[in-house]
């Protein structure tokens, strides 16, 4: 036991340092996407987060949009734990089988109006599980998606962008 404990105590770790975010970038895109949600909703952009069946790998890091670095309710993005109080859905991962019923029924309790965006290269089109007798294919294939962010996973920053994107005055308008 020793002999396992003590290389832990002295060695360095063995993961690679993680790269560090662009502070300045993630602020400007983060303000921006709050004056443009102030804009076109009058209000903060409220956020439902759904796993249609991914591998996680999104969801840590949209969870890490709401840590104590990026900090993200600071901008006024909020995620919400109904639909019924959301303006986004923002859906990872392939649509399972198991969950299509689910997908549907909270697009159908979102209210009016509300954009879907697709997160991760999954949610394309079943990425890394298309194919699997479990997995329908993306999330299109459920539901009409608004924009679609990719990445396996896509970065917090990457994540913001395509929200901002989404409330382009140009883009696709909410249905
Ligand atoms: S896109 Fe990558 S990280 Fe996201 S659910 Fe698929 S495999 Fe996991």
């Amino acid at each position: 036991m020793r002999k396992l404990l003590l290389p832990g105590l002295v060695l360095p770790p063995l993961t690679e340092a993680a790269p560090l975010p662009d502070e300045a970038a993630l602020a400007e895109v983060a303000a921006a996407l709050e004056r443009r949600a102030r804009r076109r909703l009058g209000r903060s952009l409220a956020i439902r987060e759904v796993d249609a069946g991914s591998c996680n790998g999104c969801e840590l890091e949209i969870h890490a949009l709401s840590n104590a670095f990026y900090d993200l309710e600071r901008f006024g993005l909020r995620f919400v734990a109904s639909p019924r109080h959301a303006d986004v859905l923002l859906v990872t991962g392939p649509v399972t089988k198991n969950m299509r019923e689910a997908l549907w029924r909270t697009y159908q309790a979102t209210p009016d109006p509300k954009w879907v965006v697709a997160a991760g290269d999954c949610a394309l089109d079943g990425g890394l599980f298309a194919g699997s007798y479990a997995v329908l294919g993306g999330v299109a294939e459920v539901i009409p998606v608004d924009l679609h962010i990719r990445g396996c996973p896509p970065t917090p920053l990457q994540l913001l962008e395509g929200l901002l994107a989404l409330l382009e005055p140009e883009s696709a308008t909410a249905r």
